[in-house]
């Protein structure tokens, strides 16, 4: 396969065009951002963890029949892709207290959801992803229909569960995580990825830390961390 012409940079992902038509390339760079960009660093070998965890976890989700956007794995820190059009959310499921919901209401962190809390924000790093609701989304801004948002929230849970039961086995409470949707043809599908960026996970016994907070606020070697989920999360494969 063929590495074309970037398409698209973020914070922490390139993606390319390939010799396939309708696939991508995606690269999960070295780089990590927080607080808008405002802080940024290079780890080196980040890119490979999350997207060999991303990879792993896209799998799951196309074993349990939830449509992803995921095509393989390739190399060492890239994955091939169906190209998607993208629908400019960010649907974010909570299924315990933590991070802006805390902030933004009065809401004690560790507070447990049942059933899940699903917040959806506008993708759009210039106005700082505001958030938005049904009305929002379906009259103003037209993004989908009610039939289509309720399709959206209904595969976010089923992701959840999904993710819910597979990190609870390696000793990983899913505090909450951040998804994006893409329509693939006429079908809603996941895509995007789902990593140690956008899931905020603690550690059962400990309660500590495994993810992105730990570079956000300063918590320690975010770099073990992020080695620690994927030697739970792909057995065997954390030396890779
Ligand atoms: P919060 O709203 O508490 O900042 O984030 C909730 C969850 O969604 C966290 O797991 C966080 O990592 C994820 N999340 C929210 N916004 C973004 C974003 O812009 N990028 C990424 N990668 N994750 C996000």
């Amino acid at each position: 396969m063929k590495q074309g012409e970037l398409v698209y940079a973020g914070k922490a992902k390139s993606l390319y065009r390939t010799d396939v038509p309708g696939q991508l390339y995606v690269h999960f760079r070295d780089d990590i951002t927080a607080f808008d960009g405002g802080k940024k660093d290079v780890l080196s070998r980040k890119g490979n963890l999350n997207a060999r965890v991303s990879a792993k976890i896209f799998s799951l989700l196309e074993e349990h029949g939830i449509p992803t956007h995921f095509v393989r794995m390739e190399g060492d820190a890239a994955m091939i892709v169906r190209d998607l059009r993208m629908i400019p959310l960010e649907v974010i499921v909570r299924n315990i207290a933590a991070g802006s919901i805390t902030r933004n209401y009065p809401v004690p962190e560790g507070t447990a959801f049942d059933p899940p809390v699903i917040v959806i924000d506008y993708k759009d790093d210039a106005r700082h992803d505001p958030m938005l609701n049904d009305d929002i989304i379906v009259t103003a801004l037209r993004l989908l229909s009610r039939d289509q948002l309720a399709e959206v929230k209904a595969l976010a849970l089923r992701v959840n569960a999904v993710l819910q039961r597979f990190l609870a086995g390696v000793g990983i409470t899913l505090v909450d995580f951040k998804l994006e949707f893409g329509w693939d043809g006429d079908r809603i599908v996941v895509g995007d990825e789902i990593s140690m960026d956008s899931m905020r996970l603690w550690d059962t016994a400990t309660g500590t830390s495994l993810d992105k907070d730990v570079y956000r606020f300063g918590k320690g070697d975010v770099l073990a961390v992020y080695r620690e989920v994927a030697a739970r999360a792909l057995p065997g494969g954390e030396q890779k």
